[in-house]
């Protein structure tokens, strides 16, 4: 059989592991999950995995891996984590929930609605300090007012993204802060919220620590899940699978070579003008994959291997003085950015393994 090459391979019975593992731990105080999936393109045999691991949503920022979902026949809640007010038409028709945090785009999603006779439910997102997406908390009242207002949409819920942009920490302050702005607009509005939304897969650490998590009840998890770490300090979560996905390509030079460069020392293919170590002649490895295939920084080589460095369609590697075939396979485990690459790039072919694989 050919092997398929560059080829990311999938640990289906991982993720759902993982799944099952973070919504048991997070259920034990209350707080449901949403999967997300958008680091996997909406692949539907991932999003079923963690279905079937006790999600109770998946969520998404792009509409068409929301769609691909669908039409793959997953039956689940969708929930759109990023809404565009030249999208609201196609929101509506597509999904029944979407975070939101602009008037304008919630009174176009009320028109659409209309149109189609629907009833949309949103998500006000709460800016919390961390300065990505969200509402400041005195302007929420406001907001809530207005949008209450608006015919066929539904406030179900409330929530915040931190550890985004500004690296700021979920803590017992801010997820506090959360909780109050439930209570506040539930008391002034005579509104119930169902679902107080406190982040991602950076809120392990303060959820670990907390004694109690108020009104926060929801949890929007993808790196957690999909590569078993909280994202604060990048820490595995004890007895998560951590290599659900793996990177996989082919040698196709590998020779002794000196570690210096010869020649005159000019700019490289990326405009850079490189400086190097004199490490003796070492034995050098080149595979068939490159820049134009992953984000190189985003892979993360066993013991035996060192990313010296890639081009376009090259990376080049130190084998630690051993030599590998021509022809032989390499393995990479990968970190946020380079799964989001891998699982984009068009040259990288998705291989399921294991023999839980269950067909969607
Ligand atoms: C991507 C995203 C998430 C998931 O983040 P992870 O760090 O992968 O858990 C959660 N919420 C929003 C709004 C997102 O855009």
């Amino acid at each position: 059989m050919k092997a398929l090459l560059p080829r990311i391979e999938i640990a289906l019975s991982q993720i759902r592991h993982n799944a099952r593992m973070l919504s048991e731990l997070y259920g034990q105080k209350g707080i449901s999950l949403m999967g997300v999936s958008k680091a996997t393109l909406g692949d539907p045999a991932i999003a079923e995995a963690m279905i079937q691991g006790g999600v109770k949503f998946i969520a998404d920022s792009r509409l068409e891996n929301i769609e691909k979902m669908k039409n793959a026949g997953i039956l689940t809640q969708f929930v759109l984590l990023r809404t565009a007010l030249s999208q609201a038409e196609s929101v509506i028709k597509t999904v029944d929930i979407s975070l939101n945090t602009e008037l304008e785009t919630v009174k176009e999603l009320s028109h659409y609605a209309n149109v189609h006779h629907k009833t949309h439910q949103i998500i006000i997102m709460v800016e919390l300090g961390d300065l990505r997406e969200g509402i400041l908390p005195c302007e929420l009242s406001q907001f809530v007012k207005k949008t209450l207002d608006l015919s066929n949409i539904k406030i179900i819920g409330i929530g915040c993204n931190l550890a985004c942009y500004g690296g700021i920490k979920p803590d017992n302050q801010n997820m506090h802060q959360l909780s109050e702005l439930a209570n506040a607009i539930e008391k002034e509005f005579h509104i119930s919220l169902k679902v107080i939304s406190g982040g991602n897969s950076a809120n392990y650490e303060w959820y670990e620590s907390a004694q109690k998590v108020g009104r926060i009840n929801n949890l929007r998890l993808g790196e957690s899940i999909l590569l078993g770490c909280e994202t604060v300090n990048r820490k595995v979560i004890p007895d998560l699978h951590t290599s659900a996905f793996q990177l996989i390509a082919e040698v196709i030079e590998s020779k002794e070579k000196p570690s210096l460069p010869f020649g005159e020392i000019s700019q490289n293919a990326f405009g850079n003008v490189p400086t190097f170590l004199d490490r003796g002649i070492r034995q050098r490895v080149i595979i068939a994959l490159g820049r134009q295939d992953v984000l190189v920084s985003g892979l993360r080589p066993n013991n035996d291997l060192e990313i010296l460095g890639s081009s376009s369609d090259h990376i080049v590697l130190d084998s630690k003085n051993y030599d590998l075939k021509v022809g032989s396979e390499v393995k990479f485990k990968l970190d946020y950015g380079g799964l989001l690459s891998a699982m984009t790039s068009p040259f990288i072919k998705k291989q399921f393994i294991g023999n839980s694989h269950t067909a969607v």
